[in-house]
């Protein structure tokens, strides 16, 4: 799991911004936690986004596979779901030569052997995974007797030195799962306080390409779907953390909205507020963009590293193949906004 690392500002401070504005930094947090988002009409529109955001060039970083989740959280965290399959084949063949040696399996199943090639597949072997993860009779040592279990396993089984007391057949469940098909999946991780509310783009594993984003809305909504646009362009380079970039994910996230013939008024009403950062950017950017695009094609081309392994936009050298206009435009643009962008570099969002 390569989660970004942990913003350390003020708790008040970030309790109002998460609450206040559209997060775009990760902190700790974990997918796993959070309702995952199962739509076609919202897999159609992600769709479009990646054909639209080919405009402004290259992905850094290949998107393999997108998760969208909702930052709510999940009545049980512990059941699985696509994200947690890091390598369906191997998932495929474990499962079916547990189905060979543990015949009781097969209730579950339903089936001698399980495909994973498919989305319907996939879906079906998770929904298979968690039959098993609710099942109270899944793990009794006449069944898995080479199974060495942990201490805390062995505790949750409820045997041994423990006692019955402490059975927990569900967190068992998952674990026993988490060892028989290790280095295929992730496994379950224990966070005592998921954040909720967040907008946020989330880089899970830069190896696999697999992102996933968060989203306060109701999926298939107006908000909802201004939401995903905006944190959609940050899929190019989740690793830039730039007021001219959060400008940008807005004006995309406008356009993409407009172009599938969404309900942009939300977001036009909370961006119409350029006394804050977020509305401030959007407003910096639309006005140079609506004058030439073109600049803005080639922006992400112009990074530099940025406290540690995020990075910023390398103004000067992207200004630098602009026309004359374009700099003046910028410059007017930039002392109107900039008080506000400054102010905000707080949030870990560079401005210069
Ligand atoms: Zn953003």
């Amino acid at each position: 799991m390569n989660l970004r690392s942990k913003s350390k500002i003020n708790n008040l401070a970030f309790c109002f911004f998460l609450l206040s504005t559209f997060l775009c930094f990760a902190d700790s947090t974990n997918y796993q936690y959070y309702i995952p988002v199962e739509n076609k009409k919202v897999d159609r529109f992600i769709a479009k986004g990646l054909e639209a955001l080919k405009e402004y060039g290259d992905f850094k970083i290949p998107v393999n596979e997108l998760h969208i989740r909702r930052s709510k959280l999940v009545e049980n965290p512990r059941l699985f779901s696509r994200a947690d399959i890091q390598d369906w084949q191997t998932v495929k063949t474990r499962i079916n030569g547990l189905l060979k040696s543990h015949k009781s399996l097969r209730s579950h199943f339903n089936h001698t052997t399980i495909k994973s090639d498919t989305l319907r597949q996939k879906v079906l072997v998770i929904k298979l995974l968690n039959s098993i993860l609710l099942d109270e009779d899944f793990y009794s040592e006449e069944k898995f007797p080479n199974l060495k279990l942990t201490e805390e396993q062995e505790k949750w089984a409820g045997e041994g030195f423990f006692g019955s007391f402490s059975k927990d057949t569900f967190k068992l469940n998952r674990s026993l799962l988490d060892t028989l098909l290790k280095g295929a999946m992730a496994s379950f991780k224990v966070i005592k306080r998921p954040k909720i509310n967040m907008q946020l783009c989330e880089l899970a594993s830069e190896k696999r390409g697999v992102f996933v984003i968060y989203l306060k809305h109701e999926p298939d909504s107006d908000p909802f779907y201004c939401e995903l646009a905006h944190e959609m362009f940050h899929l190019l380079n989740p690793k830039v953390y730039d007021w001219h970039m959060e400008g940008l994910a807005s004006v995309f996230a406008e356009k993409l909205l407009k172009q599938e013939r969404k309900n942009w008024d939300h977001f036009e009403k909370v961006l119409s507020n350029t006394q804050k950062a977020y509305g401030a950017s959007y407003h910096f950017i639309k006005t140079l963009n609506q004058y030439s695009k073109t600049p803005f094609q080639s922006m992400l081309k112009f990074t530099k590293p940025y406290r540690g392994s995020r990075e910023k936009i390398d103004i000067k050298p992207w200004l630098k193949e602009t026309s004359n206009d374009f700099k003046t435009l910028y410059r007017e643009q930039l002392s109107k906004y900039y008080p506000i962008l400054i102010e905000n570099k707080s949030n870990n969002i560079e401005f210069n």
